[in-house]
């Protein structure tokens, strides 16, 4: 039975679909081989790179909870990416932000340098320069909206409509927010991209992409792709990911309310200088963040008062918060990205992009909302000492 709010797609994604059993819980299908009813007469599966039922069933459900005809779920998020990369040629060129996650950064930029595409990097935030990079016809724009570390916002559907214009493909990745909050393809993107690694599957215990287009011809290509290059993702790592799926919606309610709560307080510490949240009033995409998002998210990210010194005591205070890569799983996380997460980019890329060297991500998790603000205070205290 198909569904269409978003909550019961989640919740329901494969319950009772076992008719010979009758498993609630569908089984998870480790099997990378499958058998012929005799020659030449396949089933519906016959090899786990091609296609695995478990590995279906979580296309089915992303796809559905993006609103697209067909979902392909990879390996890793940076394989969803590069899956996308496949739709161009050595003429085409692609056109990214600036100030795009690290490893989105590093892997266009390589590919580029080998002449397998060209690139246009522009501040997507700035009208004019997206419209000269649009007037000289990208196959296809990639947007990372809210942009990782520094939570940069642009209007997705005003943006669909300008490359509309020129005959280019928009691309969404839409892993800071999950279709629960934000869902590109309504407003006019061709194609939404995963790091499945984060939200999604909520748990950190697994790392896998996923990649949902509105067209069923472009989804056969990419899925094509997907097979030949060999880039799909485990049946384990899918069970894992419906598994967690399930509970994405109740897991970013309570990630929202601990990240308004936990923005409120670090609002007044003296240790920070600035912090870029959507959900503040003063944010310069606040309002598209409105339009556009059903949630502001619970990915933020603050520059502190200081140098070097101030960081260092800041990460060697926390407690409750983990020093650690990655985002969206129950526990929180935090991270310097010029040397972790955007270590990628080449420095003077960086500080194109706005990243400096005291600007600090954290990733909100699920905890008791008074112990992961105490934490941080203890430790924004810590490294306010050092310099005095
Ligand atoms: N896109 C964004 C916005 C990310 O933050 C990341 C990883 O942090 C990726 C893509 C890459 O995903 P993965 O680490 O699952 O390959």
């Amino acid at each position: 039975m198909k569904h269409d709010k978003l909550n019961t797609i989640a919740v329901q994604a494969g319950i009772n679909s076992d008719e010979h059993h009758g498993a609630v819980v569908p089984a998870m299908h480790l099997s990378s081989t499958y058998s012929l009813k005799g020659f030449n007469e396949k089933r519906q599966y016959d090899y786990s790179r091609s296609g695995n039922p478990t590995r279906t069933t979580l296309a089915e459900v992303i796809a559905d909870l993006e609103g697209g005809s067909t979902g392909v779920i990879t390996g890793t998020g940076m394989s969803a990416i590069h899956l996308v990369c496949q739709l161009l040629t050595n003429e085409d060129t692609l056109l990214i932000p600036h100030d795009c996650y690290g490893g989105s950064y590093r892997l266009f930029t390589h590919l580029a340098a080998r002449g397998v595409f060209k690139l246009q990097v522009v501040d997507q935030t700035n009208e004019q320069q997206l419209s000269d990079a649009l007037a000289k016809k990208p196959k296809l724009v990639l947007l990372e909206t809210p942009s990782n570390p520094l939570l940069r916002l642009v209007d997705i559907a005003k943006i669909c409509q300008q490359a509309k214009d020129v005959g280019a493909l928009v691309a969404v990745d839409n892993t800071f927010l999950s279709p629960l909050l934000q869902r590109p393809l309504d407003l006019g993107a061709d194609i939404v991209i995963h790091s499945t690694t984060k939200f999604i599957n909520g748990h950190s215990d697994v790392v896998g992409g996923a990649v949902v287009t509105k067209d069923a011809e472009l989804g056969e290509t990419l899925t094509w792709w997907a097979n030949c290059i060999g880039i799909t993702g485990s049946p384990f790592d899918s069970y894992l990911t419906l598994r967690g799926i399930k509970t994405l919606p109740i897991r970013l309610k309570q990630h929202d309310e601990n990240t308004k709560q936990l923005v409120q307080f670090l609002q007044s510490h003296p240790a920070i200088s600035t912090i870029h949240y959507p959900g503040l009033v003063d944010h310069p995409g606040h309002d598209i963040a409105k339009a556009q998002q059903t949630g502001f998210g619970s990915m933020f990210s603050f520059e502190l008062n200081g140098g070097e010194a101030q960081v260092k005591a800041l990460f060697a205070n926390v407690k409750l918060f983990t020093l650690a890569q990655s985002l969206g799983g129950v526990e929180s996380l935090i991270s310097h990205p010029s040397t972790m997460t955007h270590a990628g980019m080449d420095l003077d890329a960086q500080k194109a992009a706005g990243i400096n060297q005291t600007l600090i991500r954290v990733s909100v998790g699920l905890e008791d909302i008074s112990d992961i603000i105490e934490d941080l205070n203890n430790a924004l205290n810590a490294s306010q000492a050092v310099s005095k």
